[in-house]
């Protein structure tokens, strides 16, 4: 079978939150042009450590384009357990995916990453295992183009949030763990406990809008540079503030407790958009606070089958 002029995009972690939001953007708003074919894998269609399935993969689909966001991923906690398994998974899944990439020659990769100045210092303590090996793509996609001519870029979005993440409380990202706690705590009438003080601050990128900018990557971003791809700077939020938000989506009355035993991670990581604006001025990003309310309402609605 020949692809010969057919573009074909295979998008790796197809079935994860980003994943979810590219396919919405592909299948209903329009994303997807005349004549693409849109593959979405998950985690069932092979195991992307295993460099054999990997290829079977690529043989399969023969795509001409790869948005790579597969990994393992965790929130903070869990990242602190277990460093070194997110360290070795994710350097495999990367080495397996660009390797068998280059081998078919596919021309670009995207990724996402949760680094900003990504060379700079040592990543925090709390999850330096996730952040080496995110930052070895950035130099593994600079040493494709050099030695290949390849075209591998990196995304590298702040923290993501929507339908279809992973809301469990213990290995959930912030937003997502604290809506389960908060839809929970209503129900049984107890307190919300947040961990930590409250006072870090983030930048939140809505998975759809996160979906939208991803497929202008694909298409329209020519760089080998990275990309980071948040909200502006002043729209950076505390922990505390979108405690609120979700307090007040959720309608919730009950108490608010701040667990400072356990830990707040890193204090800030304040990203510049000030390149994705250079592109792309007048993208318009969701409110926090509606973006808030559609994932608590998807949550809600979704309660027998949200992970
Ligand atoms: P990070 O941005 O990589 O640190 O990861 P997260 O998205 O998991 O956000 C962690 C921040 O949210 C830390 O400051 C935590 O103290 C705070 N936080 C508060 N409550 C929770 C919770 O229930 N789960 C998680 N993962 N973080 C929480």
């Amino acid at each position: 079978e020949s692809n010969a002029g057919k573009m074909c995009v295979l998008v790796t972690g197809g079935s994860g939150l980003v994943g979810r939001a590219i396919e919405h953007v592909v299948q209903e708003e329009g994303g997807k042009l005349e004549g693409e074919e849109w593959i979405f894998l998950s985690s069932k269609d092979a195991d992307l450590v295993d460099v054999g399935q990997t290829r079977a993969l690529f043989e399969k689909y023969r795509p001409t384009h790869v948005i790579h966001l597969a990994a393992k991923v965790g929130g903070l906690y869990l990242h602190m357990k277990s460093n070194l398994h997110f360290l070795r998974d994710n350097l495999k899944i990367n080495d397996n995916v660009l390797q068998t990439a280059h081998d078919m020659a596919a021309s670009k990769t995207t990724y996402p990453i949760d680094e900003t100045m990504i060379h700079n210092g040592p990543p925090h303590d709390s999850n330096f295992g996730y952040s080496h090996a995110k930052r070895m793509i950035d130099v593994q996609n600079r040493a494709y183009f050099k030695q290949y001519g390849r075209r591998y870029t990196a995304v590298i979005p702040t923290n993501v949030f929507g339908p279809y993440d992973n809301f469990n409380i213990e290995n959930g990202h912030v937003l997502s763990a604290l809506i389960n706690k908060t839809y929970t705590a209503k129900k049984d009438g107890t307190a919300l406990n947040v961990s930590g003080s409250g006072t870090p601050r983030r930048q939140f990128i809505y998975s759809l809008d996160l979906g939208r900018l991803i497929v202008w990557v694909l298409r329209e971003y020519d760089e080998i540079d990275p990309i980071i791809l948040s909200v502006a700077e002043e729209d950076e939020v505390s922990i505390k503030d979108a405690v609120e938000i979700i307090a007040q989506s959720m309608d919730f009355k009950g108490k608010i407790l701040f667990d400072t035993t356990k830990s707040d991670g890193q204090m800030k990581k304040t990203a510049s958009n000030a390149k994705l604006r250079r592109y792309l001025p007048n993208f318009t990003f969701t409110p926090l606070k509606e973006a808030i309310q559609m994932t608590c309402s998807w949550f809600v609605a979704n309660y027998a089958t949200a992970r």
